[in-house]
């Protein structure tokens, strides 16, 4: 038997999490521990419910603070939102790829990035876009980057009393250009073989900042800090693209599995990681 638990505050959510000794199990929408559940793989004693504290299922913007999205906030939400998309249109467009309209419409943001598949969508992207995550227990709050976050698959920095709340984004600088492009080989509702995110500020024809972020292929996002800034101040021209991807893809060492060998995905990541580049110049 599972017991199910509805606090009606964080307060009273975080009081529970910490008196169970690691033995319950937070719930937002349900889509990925559902899943586990029903398979037999999982076998919750206890679930606390975050469906009936107030405040989670909201979206807000700050032109200083940027972008708050609540632990209750569904990929659909984030889709629809007219904030999100005026400010930020590359996360409305990333979430309208993860899974199917049932998924996005149960599933929250939060909770794809708190299961931590290594496929998830949305993780580059935030990463690109600078995002944190607040963590909230007993013990007080604090945020995470998402290099702190991300740990390894369907691991995270989280520990095991603190529920996130809400991710951060901050205000894109006017001129970034961002975008999120996937593969995901026969069907496009499938989880991606691929996913990369990238964000460019150029002046003049040459670029002044670029991030790359691309996952999937490996435990958590990858990121190219090395190749990122041997291209600053340089004309962004199809050559100098084509030796950015090479050089992002020479040493990376995909996971092999059953979507494709080490060889193909650094293959298609090049391929990706070129062509976001060339939406960024667009
Ligand atoms: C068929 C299918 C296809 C999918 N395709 C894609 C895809 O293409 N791309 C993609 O990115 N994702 C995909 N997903 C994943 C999906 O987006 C996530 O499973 C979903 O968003 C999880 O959110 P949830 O609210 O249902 O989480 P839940 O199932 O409620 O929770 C998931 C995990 O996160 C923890 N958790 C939840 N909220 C919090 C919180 N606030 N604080 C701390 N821990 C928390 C839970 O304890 C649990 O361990 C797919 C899933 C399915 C079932």
């Amino acid at each position: 038997m599972t017991d199910f638990e509805f606090p009606t505050s964080l307060e009273e959510a975080c009081q529970s999490l910490s008196q169970s000794a690691g033995e319950a199990r937070l719930i937002a929408g349900g889509v990925a521990l559902m899943v586990l559940v029903r398979h037999q793989i999982f076998f919750p004693t206890r679930l606390i419910s975050l469906k009936r504290i107030p405040g989670l299922d909201r979206i807000a913007f700050d032109e200083k603070e940027g972008l708050g999205i609540g632990a209750l906030v569904t990929h659909a939400q984030v889709e629809s939102s007219p904030i999100v998309r005026q400010h930020y249109p590359a996360l409305a467009q990333c979430v309208h790829h993860v899974g199917n309209l049932r998924v996005r419409n149960m599933g929250t943001l939060v909770g794809d990035l708190c299961q931590a598949d290594n496929h998830s969508d949305p993780a580059p992207l935030l990463g690109v876009l600078g995002a944190k995550v607040r963590a909230r227990s007993l013990r007080g709050e604090r945020l995470l980057s998402m290099a702190e976050f991300h740990v390894d698959i369907y691991e995270t920095g989280v520990k095991e009393d603190e529920i996130v709340t809400e991710i951060v984004i901050p205000p894109s600088a006017p001129q970034a250009r961002t975008a999120y492009l996937r593969f995901s080989g026969n069907s496009p509702v499938d989880w991606p073989i691929l996913g990369v995110a990238g964000s460019l500020i150029c002046e003049d024809g040459r670029c002044a900042e670029v991030k790359i972020s691309v996952g999937s292929l490996a435990a958590v996002p990858m990121s190219f800090e090395a190749e990122c800034e041997a291209l600053k101040g340089k004309k962004i021209t199809a050559a100098a693209i084509k030796k950015f991807a090479r050089a992002c893809t020479a040493t990376m060492e995909p996971i092999p599995d059953a979507r494709g060998s080490e060889w193909y995905k650094k293959q298609v990541a090049e391929v990706y990681i070129r062509r976001t580049l060339e939406t960024l110049m667009k």
